[in-house]
């Protein structure tokens, strides 16, 4: 540390890390970033925040750091580029492309680390000027849950806040590992356990919740959908009125009908729990005054083809329960990334529009788009780096004609482009992130980007411009959120200078519709959250209900994919001082197969899946289920994150002693 307190440039800003989105204060002194401290405020952090985000900020000034265009010459070599050349080589190759092969031969990645300004102008890009509707951010998650809407329809109401959670509150934490993925959640859970939450841990494998757990849900990996639905069942055997507050909802009666015929026992079997376990936590559900559900990565992943019926059941146990709608009650998806809340408010999806309105040209999904069966020519990546994070596509986007990447800096996706351009990261420019709490948190300007960055915004503007696209001079990203303001519903009112200090929630179903009919009030108390009458908060969807599929057994040792640093360490592994926290490859067994196979802590051991294989370092861990293998997916090496599913699959591989077993 090379400055004084006192000679520090204090700026307000928001973590880049994590959904959470804790409030910052960035200490800047001669462009550099000094200190970052937690800027105190109620809703978000208090005055808590994680060493990710304390110490992770060294990417910012790192050498490797994108300081201007890149062009690739016909030797394969990349040359620099001024703003001017860069941009109009970029319109007229994808202008020819989409010339020749029209325009849906063109797709697009927005990782959700970018800002709100920067996504929505992505998505007017690729849907109002380019003409194509293959937008995807789902990088880090899986696609096709329905986990987006049901966030829009059932996640928090704008008066709720994790922090007040206590006595008379459940949580149930379905497939997480917050204190890895986002440190200060597990704080928020700590604290509302100690001041008398129920905290409901339904997990496949040991995780640090479990010290908080007032009950546990250890459900048999494969079996996660099956355990939420036999909890559903059983919440619903204890209600006096199931849906009671929400008579009108549609497809309610499908719902009922679809439980009516499952087996309590078969799914307990599948699920691999007790009938007490259920019936315990079913009870701390169906009494509870309020219901947080936090969804994480690993219950959707691992209930695989079930995961949409997964959220179906969430969906269907907030408003069965009455809880949809209600103050410090709904959904809370933990997502991958910073601002992937931000991304789907914004509409970086193939099949909805920003403010989650249907869109009617749907697009390629990301799936389609990276595995080649989107039969793309030319794609433009933004904030994404996919070879990394799905290291299948990389032949997909080498065969490309033509690939432009924008990025901090040159990833293994950028190396693969035709064009690079240099984006400004999250201290050097103003922006807006929305947390997994739907908070849009306004951040400001610490330091100038180096060299020839610029914001992601600028840069869509001026490719835009040159598609002679009619879009208005922006100027500052303020510019663009006063347009988000008014063509986006649910981010209506809001501007900078209303985002200055307190974050603004955006609305669910229920007040959403409040504020539309114009009678919401202001509540002094927290500013800019709305009072809402009982009458508004129905919610106004129907439900929906996918079968579920049997889990089938195993030929070989089931992968849980461990997440540590979540935005596949394109930034954090930047910072030294976190290099402790990297992920590095080893294998978690249980004790049993262990025995069986004769593995001692310490050795090596193989996976094998596909004819390829990985050997790691094997370590025999608590609370690993039999046939179960626990392995961290943010490491270094395209062949361990190919092998092991790089978190979005829970493949079976082949579980052998290594060479120097
Ligand atoms: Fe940043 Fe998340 Fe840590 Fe908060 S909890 S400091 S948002 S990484």
């Amino acid at each position: 540390f090379k400055a004084r307190v006192w000679e520090l440039n204090n700026v307000p800003s928001v973590c880049p890390h994590c959904p959470v989105g804790c409030n910052i204060v960035i200490g800047e002194r001669a462009g550099d970033i000094k200190r970052i401290m937690p800027r105190q405020n109620e809703w978000v952090n208090e005055i808590w925040m994680c060493d990710k985000g304390r110490f992770g900020h060294h990417f910012v000034r790192a050498e490797d750091r994108l300081t201007t265009p890149l062009i690739k010459g016909e030797d394969g070599q990349f040359r620099e580029a001024t703003w001017p050349e860069a941009l109009d080589y970029v319109a007229n190759r994808l202008s020819a492309v989409i010339a020749t092969e029209g325009p849906l031969a063109v797709g697009g990645i927005a990782g959700g680390r970018a800002a709100n300004e920067d996504l929505y102008l992505f998505v007017k890009l690729f849907r109002d000027v380019l003409g194509s509707p293959n937008i995807d951010h789902r990088i880090a998650w899986p696609v096709g849950t329905g986990i987006e809407q049901a966030v829009a329809e059932v996640g928090l109401t704008s008066e709720s806040n994790l922090n007040a959670l206590g006595k008379g509150a459940t949580i149930l934490m379905l497939g997480t590992d917050v204190n890895e993925a986002q440190p200060v959640t597990y704080l928020r859970v700590r604290k509302a356990r100690r001041s008398g939450a129920h905290v409901v841990v339904a997990q496949a494998r040991r995780v640090k919740e479990h010290a908080e757990a007032t009950h546990t849900l250890d459900y048999r990996v494969g079996g996660e959908a099956h355990a939420v639905v036999a909890l559903l069942k059983a919440v619903l055997a204890r209600l006096d009125e199931p849906f009671g507050a929400y008579k009108k909802l549609d497809g309610k009666d499908d719902v009922l009908a679809a439980l009516e015929a499952l087996s309590q026992e078969d799914l307990l079997a599948q699920a691999g729990l007790t009938a007490e376990a259920v019936e315990a936590a079913a009870e701390a559900i169906a009494s509870a005054e309020h219901l947080v559900v936090m969804v994480g990565r690993e219950a959707l992943v691992g209930a695989g083809v079930n995961a949409t019926t997964l959220v179906d059941a969430v969906v269907a146990l907030l408003t069965a329960t009455g809880k949809a709608g209600q103050p410090n009650s709904g959904l809370v998806a933990l997502w991958p990334h910073n601002n992937t809340q931000g991304a789907n408010d914004m509409g970086v999806l193939p099949h909805l529009l920003p403010g989650y309105e249907p869109a009617e040209a749907i697009g390629a999904d990301i799936d389609a788009m990276l595995t080649g069966a989107a039969g793309l020519k030319a794609m433009y990546i933004m904030a994404a780096d996919p070879v990394r994070d799905r290291p299948s596509s990389r032949a997909v986007l080498e065969n490309l004609d033509f690939l432009v990447v924008q990025d901090l800096f040159l990833t293994e996706t950028a190396q693969l482009a035709d064009v690079v351009l240099p984006a400004a990261a999250f201290a050097e420019r103003d922006g807006t992130y929305t947390s997994y709490e739907r908070r849009v948190q306004r951040f400001d300007e610490a330091l100038e980007p180096p060299g020839d960055a610029m914001p992601d915004w600028w840069i869509l503007a001026q490719l835009a411009s040159r598609f002679d696209a009619a879009w208005p001079l922006y100027t500052l990203a303020d510019d663009v959120m006063q347009e988000i303001a008014k063509q986006v519903k649910r981010y209506k009112k809001m501007t900078y200078d209303n985002l200055e200090g307190e974050p603004v929630v955006w609305s669910t179903t229920a007040d959403r519709h409040h504020i539309y009919t114009g009678t919401a009030t202001l509540n002094s108390w927290f500013g800019r959250q709305w009072e809402v009458e009982a009458e508004a908060r129905r919610p106004k969807f129907a439900l929906r209900w996918h079968d579920l599929q049997a889990v089938e057994d195993a030929e070989g040792f089931r992968v849980v994919p461990q997440t540590r640093l979540y935005d596949n360490g394109t930034l954090i592994r930047r910072s030294t001082l976190l290099d402790q926290r990297r992920a590095r490859p080893e294998v978690v067994l249980s004790a049993a197969d262990a025995e069986r196979l004769g593995v001692q802590d310490g050795d090596v051991v193989r996976l094998v899946r596909d004819g390829v294989q990985v050997e790691a370092p094997a370590r025999i861990g608590k609370g690993v289920q039999p046939g179960v293998v626990v392995v961290p997916v943010d490491v270094d090496g395209t062949e361990w994150n190919a092998l092991t599913g790089g978190g979005l699959e829970a493949p079976v591989v082949r579980l052998e002693k290594g060479a120097q077993a």
